[in-house]
This record gives structure tokens, C-alpha cells and sequence, in this order.
């Protein structure tokens, strides 16, 4: 049998929205008072988010970008209240750290309130501008999933009355009927396929043109890891895949995914192209895959940038014989 690459190899792709920088205390959200004492020591720092934009530090040029944060106390007698305050954790020095949500839709805040916090920008300018310091984009990332997530989580799935916020913004509750919803990451697996010599990419009509990236989908309920991974393949892409393996995973904070990379044996090799997903799929070699990387490809094929597990997925089939 051949050799596949080794499980749970560690993939060198930063942590988009893990905020690997902060403790959480998740035992701690759910008291209130502590919750309240953190927000109100002189130490606290919030960080202020508007219709799905960050606050950042004015004045600084567009590739030095940092997030403003800001004492609890400042955010008081603006104006406006905050729609929810969402408790991120300890730094390293122990000082709690929020984000503040506004959704201007609903809690009236206008372009004067909120001129006060500009300039505000959104995460996948950060995150292509690669402006932010990976910890601060990894926040930015989970206060944005976390975002999404309430906004539309507002009334309950199961009797259609309001919920509540609890547990520090990591809970709501239907105060009518008591159902309890919790933030969701929603699992996807993304796939480098290959047949030892060469690997599958695809692209999506919406992509730019000449840009090309691993195979991806969702996974479904009642479907495990691998088969997501052999089903996404075969309907993409008509192959059959045979051993799959994990390599890493990056939470994916678009709006709230948790991408799961994996490694996958072609055990065929013709390509018929499901033409409602993708423009064109195609086969390339190692040596091909190399050229991408250095922007060098013949046909100027273009991959996804650094801070993806698709670009290294891509990296680890270009410099790993065994994928
Ligand atoms: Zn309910």
C-alpha cells in the first residue's frame, strides 16, 4: 500500500478566526457579574463593530492598519446602544477584551455616531490587504462569525418569538419558549486531490480569470469527513477518491465555516466537469503547480493567496512527494 501523508500533518497556514491570542474562559461567560466586573475595570478594552466593519486606529497608512480598542466606558452616552457585547477573553496581560456590535439597521445609529469610530473596514479588505497583525485579523474573524450568527438568530427557528442574548454573547435564549441557540461554525471539507504525479483544481465561474483553487463543498448531515470529501470530488468533478486523510483545518469566518483540509487519493482519472458548479476542472502536474506558486505558469494561472488552507493545501502537493 502506498504511503499517504502523514495525519495530522501540521499545515503552515495562519488561524484566520481563532483567536489563538486570547483565553477565552468560556466557563466564565455565563456569570453575569464577572462578566460585568471585567467590562467595567479601568483595563477592559472593546472593539467596536459596525454593520460587519472594525474600528481602526486613525491616521495610519493602509498597510500598518490596527484595530482601535477602546475603555468600556467610552462606548457609554454615545448615542446608541450597542446591539450586542460579546465577551472575547483575556489577552495575555489578563485584561478582558469585547467587541461591541451595532447593526446600524436596527439600533439607529447614524453615519454621526458612528463617523466617531471611522475608519471602519471590513475583513476580507484586512485580510487581502494583509494590513492587520495575524492576531488582530483572527479576532476580527471570530467577532464577525459571531456577527452574523446573531443577526440572524434575532427570533426563534422553533415559535417565532424573540430571543435574548446570554452567556456574555455566546448563547441566545427564546424568552418565550426557553430553545437555546448557540454560535454554529458550519463544516466544509476542502480537498487537495491528487494521483501522486498530479493534483485536481477547479475553478468557479465567479472567479477571476486564470484563477484556479482546490475543490471544496459543505458537508451534510448525516455525512462523515471522508465522504463529503469522495461526493464534493465525484460531482465536481467525476472522480472516484479512494483514501482520505486530514491534514488541518482553518475556521473560515464567511460568513461562519470551518474548513476542513484533507488529503484525497484519485483512484481514477477522466474529468467530467459538473458545469453548474464549476467552469472548468482540470489536472495539473507538480512541476505546474511549482510555476503557480512562483507566478511563473505558462497560461498565467493564478492560486489563492497565503492566508488560505486552499493555498496550503496547494503548497504542501507542491513541496510533498507522497501527496
Ligand atoms: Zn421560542
Amino acid at each position: 500500500m502506498q504511503k499517504g501523508p502523514a495525519r495530522n500533518a501540521t499545515l503552515p497556514f495562519p488561524t484566520v478566526a481563532s483567536i489563538r491570542s486570547l483565553d477565552r474562559v468560556a466557563v466564565s461567560r455565563a456569570d453575569a457579574d464577572l462578566v460585568a466586573q471585567h467590562y467595567a475595570a479601568p483595563t477592559s478594552r472593546v472593539l467596536l463593530m459596525a454593520d460587519l466593519k472594525v474600528s481602526l486606529m486613525p491616521g495610519l497608512a493602509r498597510d500598518s492598519a490596527a484595530l482601535r480598542w477602546v475603555g468600556g466606558g467610552e462606548l457609554v452616552g454615545l448615542g446608541f446602544k450597542a446591539e450586542e457585547t460579546i465577551f472575547l477573553g483575556l489577552d495575555e496581560a489578563g485584561h478582558a477584551r469585547f467587541v461591541e456590535i451595532v447593526d446600524p439597521a436596527h439600533t439607529g445609529a447614524g453615519n454621526s455616531e458612528l463617523s466617531q469610530f471611522e475608519p471602519l473596514a471590513d475583513l476580507r479588505t484586512l485580510a487581502v490587504e494583509a494590513a492587520l497583525a495575524p492576531d488582530e485579523l483572527s479576532i476580527v474573524g471570530a467577532a464577525r462569525s459571531l456577527a452574523v450568527w446573531h443577526r440572524s438568530h434575532r427570533c426563534c427557528g422553533r415559535c417565532g418569538a424573540h430571543t435574548r442574548v446570554r452567556d456574555a454573547g455566546w448563547r441566545r435564549t427564546c424568552w418565550a419558549c426557553g430553545q437555546n441557540y448557540f454560535p454554529r461554525s458550519d463544516p466544509a471539507v476542502i480537498m487537495l486531490i491528487s494521483d501522486r504525479e498530479r493534483c485536481l483544481l477547479g475553478r468557479h465561474s465567479g472567479f477571476r480569470e486564470g484563477f484556479y483553487s482546490v475543490l471544496a463543498g459543505f458537508v451534510e448531515p448525516g455525512e462523515d469527513i471522508e465522504d463529503a470529501v469522495r461526493r464534493e470530488t465525484f460531482e465536481e468533478a467525476g472522480i472516484k477518491v479512494g483514501r482520505v486523510d486530514y491534514l488541518g483545518s482553518q475556521p473560515w469566518p464567511f460568513p461562519h465555516s470551518l474548513m476542513i483540509g484533507c488529503w484525497g487519493e484519485a483512484l481514477s482519472s477522466p474529468i467530467t466537469c459538473d458545469e453548474t458548479e464549476l467552469e472548468d476542472v482540470r489536472w495539473f502536474s507538480r512541476e505546474e503547480v511549482r510555476q503557480m506558486i512562483a507566478g511563473e505558469h505558462r497560461e498565467g494561472i493564478d492560486i489563492p493567496g497565503k492566508l488560505s488552507i486552499a493555498r496550503a493545501l496547494i503548497d504542501h502537493f507542491a513541496a510533498d512527494k507522497s501527496a
